[in-house]
């Protein structure tokens, strides 16, 4: 079953992942903001993107670099005179629709042979009573539209406090050209050889023209993007390097989606065709993913060859080259540049990861979140809040455990509905305290220090000794599967 934009949208704001942006000012258009558990959710994918791409490769580096930069640059990248989309205005409503959009938008008709009804006519589709096809504003149904224009997509500010055309700064519509800028200084302060990438994650901003789809396109949004510079020289496996390396980082990335929860059914590869290429592109492959919108793009790979570093050169006038000992020689590199959206990437794992099964006769909504993703990697639950012992011990757990990790504790519920919650935000596990943990101090008993642990995908438990649960939690989040850590303890009764 997929799941629908407005379910995840219901889900992700009752439950505390994202919000419209000043939603009591009625809202920010497509901007959003990430409560406490989205910001975890998108800070595990940013940390894992970082790990996997960055810490534990011998060839790659980071950087984190300011978001205004020099106005040269983006005369210099090409962004101020291409980055721009084709924009068309409906003469009677006003609204503005990305030329290339607006065939793929549903319509607004009024039906001449349903004396004027108004419909909405499925995007592409003729009107099912009078067979009309959209020629019109798709929102409002009645205005023309006017011939596409140009617009850039780059949003404007000022630099100081004069607002002159001197002092004109853009913020960065991509990471990337900080990598191609910083490119001397990280090779020589980092003497590095290539092939090498540089890495950065950070925020992006586009003033795209329809920008929706929840956070699929907004106008801020968080990027994290690699220049893999190789040498346009070198030959790999009798290919040459650009193109063996282009191929590694797409299997690479592809690779990691699908670690991380992302099922193949949902993934595909769309190679750019030759007149859609960036006029930087000798070749560009996307991810895409299938979206409740529909497949689109998750992910860019593109072989940007040498143009940045040369463009850089050009207008600034340093020398942006490596010096290949063998050859003896200056050579400007290519690069390599997989370019990921954050919260992209983040819709993706939600949309993949919504389930909806059935617990004896009632529905369960479960985000079968990777472990490592998930916002929530352990909650605490006291089987009877009114025990002292038994909230006492709950919240030791729970202090005990989130040393490590994003522990929570609930006491709100009864447990039935406390384990519902947690499977609605992707909590792997949640561990129960009882009576027979603690025992009953007024009968003289003595508890057996073990607590309940559940998991949430099979909904086994297994019952282990509280001074364990380090350990065990340790095995299974980090990526130690349930069915083989579990079976080091006896199931729970
Ligand atoms: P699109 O064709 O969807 O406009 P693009 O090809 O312009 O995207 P790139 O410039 O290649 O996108 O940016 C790399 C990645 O950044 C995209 O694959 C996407 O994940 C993300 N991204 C780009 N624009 C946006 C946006 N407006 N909102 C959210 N993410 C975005």
């Amino acid at each position: 079953m997929s799941v629908t934009m407005d379910t995840l949208v219901s889900l992700c704001k009752r439950r505390g992942f994202i919000f419209q942006s000043s939603e009591i000012y009625g809202g920010t258009g497509s901007c959003y903001d990430y409560g406490p558990l989205g910001v975890e959710l998108k800070q595990n994918i940013k940390r894992l993107l970082w790990r996997d791409f960055v810490q534990s490769r011998a060839d790659m580096v980071g950087i984190d670099a300011s978001i205004l930069m020099h106005p040269m640059v983006w005369k210099a990248s090409g962004h101020l005179d291409h980055f721009t989309d084709p924009m068309v205005d409906c003469r009677d409503c006003k609204l503005r629709f990305r030329a290339d959009h607006v065939d793929a938008l549903p319509w607004t008709h009024y039906c001449p042979a349903t004396k004027g009804n108004k419909f909405t006519i499925p995007a592409g589709e003729p009107c099912s009573h009078c067979g009309a096809r959209r020629t019109l504003c798709p929102d409002c149904g009645k205005g023309e539209l006017t011939a596409p224009r140009q617009f850039n997509l780059m949003f404007k500010t000022f630099m100081g406090p004069v607002e002159e055309d001197a002092s004109v700064a853009y913020l960065r519509p991509e990471t990337a050209q900080a990598m191609f800028v910083n490119f001397d200084n990280v090779l020589q302060s980092m003497r590095l050889k290539l092939p090498f990438g540089i890495a950065q994650a950070g925020r992006s901003f586009r003033n795209e023209i329809t920008p929706g789809n929840f956070i699929f396109r907004t106008r801020e949004f968080e990027q994290m993007e690699i220049e893999y510079f190789v040498n346009p020289r070198d030959a790999v496996d009798g290919r040459p390097a650009d193109e063996h390396w282009h191929d590694r980082w797409i299997a690479d990335c592809m690779a990691w989606f699908r670690r991380y929860g992302l099922r193949e059914e949902n993934l595909r590869l769309r190679e750019h065709e030759k007149d859609e290429l960036s006029h930087y592109s000798k070749r560009t492959v996307d991810i895409d993913y299938r979206f409740p919108i529909g497949w689109s793009e998750l992910m860019g790979i593109a072989n940007r060859t040498d143009f940045d570093l040369k463009q850089h050169s050009k207008f600034s006038g340093k020398s942006l080259t490596y010096f290949d000992e063998e050859r003896k020689e200056h050579v400007v590199p290519y690069v390599i540049e997989p370019a990921m959206g954050v919260d992209r990437a983040l819709l993706a794992f939600m949309a993949d990861a919504y389930v909806e099964d059935e617990v004896r006769g009632e529905k369960r909504v479960v985000l079968r979140f990777h472990p490592e993703l998930a916002p929530v990697k352990v909650a605490v639950l006291p089987l009877l809040k009114k025990r002292e012992e038994i909230v006492r011990a709950a919240h030791a757990i729970r202090a005990d455990l989130a040393k490590q990790w994003r522990v929570v504790y609930d006491d709100t519920a009864a447990i039935g509905r406390l384990y519902r919650r947690q499977d609605e935000v992707g909590t792997p596990y949640c561990v129960t305290v009882d009576v027979q943990t603690v025992g009953d101090s007024e009968k003289g008993e003595t508890g057996d220090g073990k607590a309940t642990i559940r998991d949430r995908d099979s909904m086994e438990q297994i019952r282990a000794p509280i001074d364990a649960l380090p350990g065990l939690f340790h095995d299974l989040l980090s990526g130690g599967a349930w069915s083989q850590v579990a079976v080091r303890f006896p199931a729970a009764k």
